[in-house]
């Protein structure tokens, strides 16, 4: 955000992290840097909203928490030679199942503090870029407004990237187990989860990621705040928590939780209905996750 201007114009995805888009609108618009935010798949959409003030895309897929897959190579050839930076945050992928540099992408953005230190014990974050010039004015900025970790959290993320490569395999595989038994339950109306064929993004993810992930979202038939709130409260080994990417398994309730600063309309044009939970599957045992996924389902139908 620090590399815009006053007048600057960013076009953002509309399925946003909602502390991006907290920052975005409460934050970084205050200083005259004016955000649209568009269904990124739509190329119609962009295209509306290009003009010569556009400095920036900031696009995430797939996206919290409704798991949507973003073609991040189609994003790129709509605005190439425009002097525009397709901006992507990778948090949700990993390095290790996405590469967005190598798609066409100029900026890559990693919430550190998930996948890639691993171990829900540290608050850090990553910038990478593939233009030298621009690495140095992040560089730049970075030691004049001081987002400078401390050593302790550097040594923390240098001890945990060393598993990232085993951890996103168990990941990967529970977040398949974990996705097919819910796909299966009478009380799940539906699952995100872009490894599972009937995922809208199924194809575009194949392509472009390695793997699926450890993230996946469900919503009940019974779709009232309520009964996800219940169902939380039955899990043993999921533990209620607002993060991802640590080795143990999380579970959250946008509506009530991450997404709280999204008004209801917004959230709910994006598929974030009142029973909509969200997993971050851990490396635990993946017949225990489902074991303690089963025994809190019972009776929520
Ligand atoms: C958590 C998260 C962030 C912010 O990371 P922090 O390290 O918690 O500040 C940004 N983007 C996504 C997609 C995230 O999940």
């Amino acid at each position: 955000m620090r590399l815009l201007r006053p007048g600057d114009e960013v076009i953002a995805t509309h399925d946003l992290y909602g502390g991006a888009y907290r920052l975005f609108t409460q934050v970084v618009a205050a200083y005259g840097i004016h955000f649209h935010f568009v269904d990124l798949s739509d190329s119609a959409a962009i295209r509306q909203k290009l003009n010569a003030r556009t400095r920036m895309i900031w696009m995430e897929t797939p996206t919290n928490p409704t798991l949507k897959i973003l073609d991040i190579r189609a994003v790129v050839e709509q605005v190439c030679g425009q002097h525009i930076w397709v901006a992507v945050d990778n948090t949700f992928a990993s390095p290790y199942l996405q590469n967005p540099l190598e798609l066409g992408a100029d900026i890559v953005m990693h919430a550190l503090t998930k996948y890639i230190a691993g171990h829900s014990d540290l608050l850090m974050g990553a910038v990478i870029v593939r233009d030298p010039e621009l690495a140095e004015r992040l560089a730049f900025i970075q030691n004049t407004c001081g987002a400078i970790p401390g050593p302790q959290d550097c040594f923390l993320t240098l001890r945990g990237i060393k598993t990232l490569a085993l951890r996103m395999q168990r990941h990967c595989e529970n977040g398949r187990a974990v996705a097919e038994f819910l796909a299966a339950h009478p009380a799940v109306q539906h699952v995100y989860w872009p490894g599972l064929e009937d995922h809208p993004g199924h194809v575009v993810a194949k392509a472009q990621m390695r793997d699926f992930g450890g993230m996946l979202s469900f919503r009940l038939v019974d779709d009232r705040v309520e009964r996800a709130l219940a169902l939380m409260r039955r899990c043993r080994l999921f533990a209620l928590a607002e993060s991802l990417g640590g080795v143990e398994s999380l579970i959250g309730h946008p509506v009530t939780m991450t997404h709280g600063s999204i008004p209801k309309a917004a959230r709910e044009a994006v598929g974030i209905t009142d029973s909509l939970i969200r997993l971050s599957v851990g490396i635990e045992d993946a017949e225990d996750l489902i074991a303690d996924l089963e025994q809190a389902l019972a009776g929520a139908h």
